[in-house]
Order: structure tokens, then sequence, then C-alpha cells
């Protein structure tokens, strides 16, 4: 997961710069459902700081920003792969 981990890190810590790659009064620029947002709870999940059940696998399935965000983003993060694969080892841990 170390690579996974890596991306997860560098989109957390990212002040979104794919957001401008839709407008500023879409449904998808709802805070806790960015490519940044989903990834820290990755993080927090996997740090011991958020538990792991239905919710929060709930959310990590929130996926329209992140799905935007995959070719625009900064660090060419494929966000989707990313997330999939962080959720995929979360699941078998
Ligand atoms: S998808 Fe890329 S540009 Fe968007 S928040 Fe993550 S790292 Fe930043």
């Amino acid at each position: 997961m170390s690579e996974t981990m890596k991306s997860l890190k560098i989109c957390a810590f990212c002040p979104n710069t794919c957001r401008s790659s839709f407008g500023a009064n879409e449904a998808l620029q709802i805070e806790s459902q960015t490519p940044s947002a989903l990834s820290l709870i990755c993080l927090a999940v996997h740090q011991g700081n958020l538990e792991w059940n239905q919710e929060t696998q709930d959310v990590l399935m929130r996926r329209d920003a992140v799905k935007s965000s995959v070719g625009k983003c900064t660090y060419s993060l494929n966000m989707t792969k990313i997330l999939d694969d962080a959720v995929h080892s979360l699941n078998i841990r």
C-alpha cells in the first residue's frame, strides 16, 4: 500500500487545485466530497483515528468530485483508482 499511501498523502494535503475544473456553484464543490477529503478519511482510518464501518465506506463512495478530478489533477494522480486501492486494502487488513 506504500504507493497508495504516498498518493493519499499528496492528495490529502493538496489545496484541491483540481476544483477549478468545475463550476464554483456545482454540488461537486461540497468540501467533504473533494478528493482531498476522501484521501484524508482513508489516512485517518489507516492510522486508527476513524472507525472502518459502513458509514465511512459509504462516504468514500461519494465519488462525483473524484471522477471529475481524473485527468485534471496537478500531480497526475488518478484518485478513482487510488481510492479503490485504498478501500480494498482497508477491507482486507
Ligand atoms: S486530485 Fe490532485 S489536484 Fe485534486 S486534490 Fe487530489 S492531488 Fe490535488
